[in-house]
């Protein structure tokens, strides 16, 4: 992934669908999340699936934020909750059979044909990092604590995603990019 940044200032909007969301995918968020978990969406038109379709077919996930192809960063459940996006995982030394991980960490789906072999592009690399950075301020996450789903899901194995992300360019980014990455529109968190 190259590197562009002699790019000026880049703004990222966020965009709030979440009065569209059906309510069975979010709830409540006790405390204040401590970092977030990445996923891929393995699909096109992510958001239909997020806001509503995954609970019609059965199988009820979501996620907090929805990277679209272009960027945009769409917050996809109400502020103040969390979307169901975690299932079973292994987190610090036990099994999370229910939605802890969900509460402790802000779902982010990129969106991405995974199992075409597409890989997350520059502009959701970027529009990821912005979007940290603001809920690294808004929650003084230090230090952040980020994983991938693939690195807690449970049993290991169960989910493979997030797909070709680049971990060293995201890092690179957020520390880099902290005074040329910007996000505007709706408060984000
Ligand atoms: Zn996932």
């Amino acid at each position: 992934m190259g590197p562009k940044m002699e790019d000026a200032t880049m703004t990222y909007r966020v965009e709030d669908v979440s009065a569209s969301t059906l309510p069975v995918l979010y709830a409540p968020r006790p405390k204040p999340p401590i970092g977030f978990l990445l996923h891929t969406t393995d699909g096109k038109d992510s958001l239909a699936w997020l806001q509503g379709g995954s609970a019609r077919a059965g199988k009820p996930a979501s996620a907090d934020f929805l990277i679209t192809k272009l960027g945009k960063i769409i917050r996809v459940v109400p502020r103040g909750t969390h979307s169901y996006h975690a299932g079973v995982c292994r987190w610090r030394g036990r099994i999370e059979t229910g939605n802890l991980v969900s509460t402790l960490l802000v779902g982010i789906e990129v969106e991405n044909a995974d199992s075409q072999g597409e890989e997350p592009n520059e502009e959701q690399h970027r529009a990821v990092a912005a979007l940290l950075l603001v809920g690294a301020s808004k929650y003084a996450w230090s230090p952040l604590c980020g994983f991938g789903h693939y690195g807690l899901a449970h049993p290991m194995g169960r989910r493979s995603d997030p797909h070709a992300w680049d971990w060293g360019y995201l890092a690179w980014l957020m520390a880099h990019a902290k005074d040329s990455l910007r996000l505007i529109g709706d408060a984000a968190f």
